[in-house]
């Protein structure tokens, strides 16, 4: 049984009979991995308050051949990130980020997307009161990049077209991006999507500092985002259901 140590970060947890948990953490050595943490309930456990949601660390997981549950025997968690669970708002946007993460991310090695994880749910942890919303927009979109399907924008994805800026374009999510005004009269499903909101996409793709969002500009990304999510989905199009609420207000108080 390898041990393997790794920086992680606990995307999901629950209690597992009387004195467990499972977590789901995004690792940088194994990407998603499932782990018991046996005793982790027990008032002295060595686990203590680590394995908080979306608190990062090192993980020292016990590997089992064959097996989808491995064995967490150590967590030092040294980023709690209480600031997420303070605000409903920022709860509810990590959730989302966390959910996009379990349902996409490989269970495989990958640096790159771990690094993104953490700035996301940093920057949103940071995020000014009432700015919660377009930094995880911001995020969320980053690591769909990073997962490799980040959307075209400015060349239309049916007939490879550029795209003028100021264009009001159609959005088709299972091809993955804009449409021009041609290829879009074809698609008259395709979501519309204004030149401003398109260019808010790409500033959050590049990583460029944007303006704040109304609440119905941030509804409408919300929307789109998880529009486009559900049609990436390759394991049998369970409901995005933390996106979901994230995009109802459902946890407000
Ligand atoms: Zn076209």
């Amino acid at each position: 049984m390898p041990l393997i140590t790794t920086e992680a970060i606990v995307l999901h947890a629950f209690d597992y009979r009387e004195t467990s948990r499972i977590v789901r953490l995004i690792t940088r050595e194994m990407g998603i991995v499932s782990a018991i943490a046996r005793g982790a309930r027990r008032p002295r456990s060595k686990f203590g308050a680590a394995l908080d949601l979306f608190a990062g660390g090192e993980a020292q997981v016990t590997t089992t051949m064959g097996r989808d549950l491995h064995t967490l025997t150590a967590f030092d968690a040294t980023h709690a990130r209480p600031a997420l669970a303070a605000a409903l708002d920022r709860f509810a946007a990590a959730s989302a980020i966390a959910e996009l993460l379990l349902r996409f991310a490989p269970e495989q090695e990958d640096a790159p997307l771990l690094a993104a994880a953490t700035d996301a749910l940093d920057a949103l942890a940071d995020a000014p009161a009432g700015g919660a919303a377009a930094v995880a927009l911001a995020g969320a979109w980053c690591l769909v990049a990073e997962l490799g399907f980040a959307p075209s924008l400015d060349e239309c994805v049916a007939c490879h077209r550029a795209i003028e800026a100021d264009a009001m374009v159609g959005f088709h999510h299972r091809a993955g991006g804009a449409l021009c005004s041609a290829c879009a009269g074809e698609a008259p499903l395709a979501r519309k999507v204004p030149p401003d909101a398109r260019a808010m996409i790409r500033a959050w793709l590049g990583r460029l500092p944007t303006s704040p969002l109304d609440e119905p500009s941030v509804r409408a990304h919300q929307r789109l985002l998880r529009e486009f999510l559900e049609e990436h989905l390759t394991d049998g199009g369970r409901p995005l259901r933390a996106l979901a609420a994230w995009e109802r207000h459902e946890v407000d108080a």
